[in-house]
């Protein structure tokens, strides 16, 4: 029998069906009420007591699950229901939102950023289940509705029900294999702050002759830009760096373990890479700041001989752990200030803190060993105490009070937030043995 005609699988199948036939972007507020009461039966039918909380915009949904036969461990298992706008649709192959299952992939908006996360994780709570007589331990299911938009509510939400979330360690949202084939652990991601900044340099347009004697909206954002960041990436407002925690000799180690990518051939690029420790090393552990897009003056066809009167930039930073985005912020404003720029307004837009611990706890070891039992050794396993992305695991450890591992079913063609999000059939059913496995030897500690 193939493991699809398993009965646990095919009803996991269909779950993952009308879980990606909901077309939950929040970034629209679509479909947000409807999936979580989608949700909120799944989670009951799967025998949890489960609650929609509803104070702030995206509900989240939270729910516990006991074991017949107490259990001291509890498992925290997180992730979001909302997903990215489907757009560009023309560059999709099928429906975004209907299930594709093809001979080896199952394609579909949110397969992969993280809807099929939470359902393998399900999946594996019934196999072990059916095949044990009970739960493991005791499971809470925290799922919220606007990761995908900064979790701007998840703050108020934690605050408000923190102490519900009591538990040993939070499975984060998802994971995926890397280009190496390497099964990935991470134990962090990055905070950030996105900001804006305008110039504006006169009431109206002027005539291009009078660039000799006034500057350009274009010109004075530009040079503000320019006083952000030297060339070898070294940012250089004061005091930057001030509040950056340095990784530990263990952090340095798990790091240096792994396998560096040729990224000048993996991307074609066409300029040098970045002053670098490593580029593993980099994108763990360095702060950066980033343009996201100027807008200002003539970008239609020919010339225009003006000096433009605006000019609008958006911009990030990459925080690592211990930077406060509002502090940061403070700094930039007067950074600017203080280079003669009280022209260009800052605006902020939004902010996250960072998170990395180095994944030296007892229960993190026992699923790093069956992840390299499970999928083949030593080095098929990557373990990293940070990704360089960004996602709220800074207050969830807050309100938690747990360590975090993201762990998932992707691969590193599995396309989130692209057209044709995808991934492979063989890593979801791959990623419930494992899972499985690792419940049946927490229940033995
Ligand atoms: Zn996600």
């Amino acid at each position: 029998m193939s493991k699809l005609d398993d009965p646990l699988i095919q009803e996991s199948i269909e779950e993952l069906k009308q879980y990606i036939a909901l077309p939950s972007v929040s970034a629209k507020h679509q479909s947000i009420n409807e999936t979580a009461e989608f949700l909120k039966k799944l989670l009951t039918d799967f025998g949890a007591d489960a609650t929609i909380w509803n104070d702030y915009k995206h509900p989240v949904v939270f729910a516990e699950a006991k074991p017949e036969k107490p259990s001291k461990t509890t498992i925290l298992i997180y992730n979001h229901y909302d997903v990215q706008p489907e757009e560009p649709i023309e560059l999709w192959n099928s429906d975004p939102f209907e299930l594709k299952i093809t001979d080896d992939k199952f394609i579909g908006r949110g397969a992969s950023d993280c809807k099929s996360d939470l359902i393998s994780r399900i999946t594996a709570l019934k196999i072990y289940r059916q095949k044990h007589g009970d739960l493991p331990c005791n499971i809470k299911f925290l799922v919220e509705g606007e990761e995908e938009v900064a979790s701007e509510h998840l703050v108020d939400y934690l605050k408000k029900y923190g102490d519900k979330l009591a538990n040993d360690l939070i499975i984060w949202e998802s994971g995926s294999k890397n280009e190496h084939e390497q099964f990935s652990i991470t134990g962090g991601n990055k905070g950030i702050l996105c900001f804006e900044l305008s110039a504006l340099s006169a009431d109206i347009d002027l005539h291009s002759s009078l660039a000799a004697v006034v500057d350009s909206a274009t010109w004075r954002l530009t040079k503000a830009i320019d006083a952000l960041r030297d060339t070898d990436g070294t940012i250089k407002v004061p005091g930057f760096y001030d509040d950056v925690v340095e990784p530990s000799e263990r952090e340095k180690e798990l790091v240096a373990k792994t396998i560096e990518p040729d990224l000048t051939k993996k991307w074609g690029l066409k300029v040098p890479l970045l002053k670098n420790e490593s580029v593993n090393y980099n994108l763990t552990f360095k702060p950066t700041v980033n343009i996201e897009g100027i807008i200002s003056g003539w970008e239609g066809e020919g010339v225009k001989t003006f000096t433009p009167k605006a000019a609008v930039a958006k911009l990030e930073f990459r925080l690592v752990p211990n930077q406060d985005p509002k502090d940061i912020f403070d700094k930039l404003t007067k950074h600017l200030e203080s280079q003669g720029f009280s022209d260009v307004s800052v605006k902020y837009l939004l902010g996250e803190r960072g998170y990395r611990w180095d994944l030296d706890s007892p229960i993190v070891n026992t699923l790093i060993q069956t992840a390299k039992d499970f999928y083949g050794g030593e080095d098929a396993v990557e373990a990293l105490p940070s990704s360089p992305g960004t996602g709220p695991m800074y207050v969830v450890n807050k309100y938690a009070q747990a360590p975090i591992v993201s762990i998932g079913v992707s691969y590193a063609k599995g396309g989130a937030h692209a057209p044709n999000e995808n991934i492979r059939i063989k890593d979801y059913l791959d990623f419930i043995d494992f899972f499985d496995e690792f419940l049946a030897k927490i229940n033995k500690e």
